[in-house]
């Protein structure tokens, strides 16, 4: 580590396809270590949410199921980090999703590196079903899956399906993350930097495997990603 200062926390970054449970297992890990939760998904919806002509054009990204294009996501992730944001630690969710948002995010935090990635694993028929069931609280986020009508069990807000949650945005979603996505896992995979995870089971199962891969990698040495 140079600069003389080492970081308060991990750095984490999480892979899995759209309904492997990424956003809810990336909560409890920034919660355990204390570190930002860093979604691009989140800050993108935030953006779109304001209306504003960049909102605009995000929306047309995020309801056609596309990735944004790497400059606008960028942009995001350095203005969430901040000059010394990879200081205390972060726990990403939704970035990188690809091998060159990868490269990036190894020049945004030169001469930082990173501890982990997990890929979270479920197969593409799980994540759809699960996708078709879920409802999301339009205020706070929080996932319920299996469908459930009503207020939000932490917010109070209402829970509704997700504008890209209709079963053609899901279909592109889960082929993009096919062809994009899933060669950054094997990516991270030569640079000894990932742990694959069995997403499948109850959110609580799911996150004792995610523990126990914390547990056990995060005590060695983190590597640079650039290397
Ligand atoms: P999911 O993983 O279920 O698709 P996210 O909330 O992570 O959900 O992302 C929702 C949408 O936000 C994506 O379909 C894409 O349009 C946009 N997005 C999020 N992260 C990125 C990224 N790193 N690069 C490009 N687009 C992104």
């Amino acid at each position: 580590m140079t600069n003389g200062s080492a970081p308060e926390g991990p750095r984490i970054l999480v892979l899995g396809r759209p309904g492997s449970g990424k956003g809810t297992q990336c909560g409890r890990i920034a919660e355990r270590f204390a570190v930002p939760h860093i979604s691009t998904g989140d800050l993108f919806r935030e953006t779109v949410a304001r209306d504003t002509p960049l909102g605009r054009v995000v929306r047309g990204f995020m309801d056609a199921g596309d990735l944004v294009p790497d400059d606008l996501v960028l942009d995001v992730v350095a203005d969430r980090l901040g000059p010394d944001g990879a200081a205390r630690g972060f726990v990403l969710d939704g970035f990188p999703r690809s091998i060159p948002q990868a490269e990036q995010l190894a020049d945004l935090l030169d001469p930082f590196a990173l501890d982990l990635a997990l890929d979270l694993v479920v197969p593409a028929d799980v994540a759809r079903l699960r996708l078709a069931t879920r409802l999301v609280c339009g205020d706070c986020g929080r996932s319920v899956g299996g469908g459930a009508i009503g207020a939000c069990g932490d917010c109070g807000g209402s829970v509704e399906e997700r504008a890209d949650d209709d079963a053609s945005t899901v279909s592109r979603r889960l082929e993009i993350y096919d062809r994009t996505t899933a060669p950054l896992s094997d990516w991270l995979d030569r640079r000894e930097l990932l742990v694959r995870i069995d997403g499948l089971g109850r959110p609580e199962e799911v996150a004792a495997r995610v523990d126990a891969a914390c547990d056990e990698f995060l005590v060695s040495d983190s590597r640079d990603l650039a290397s």
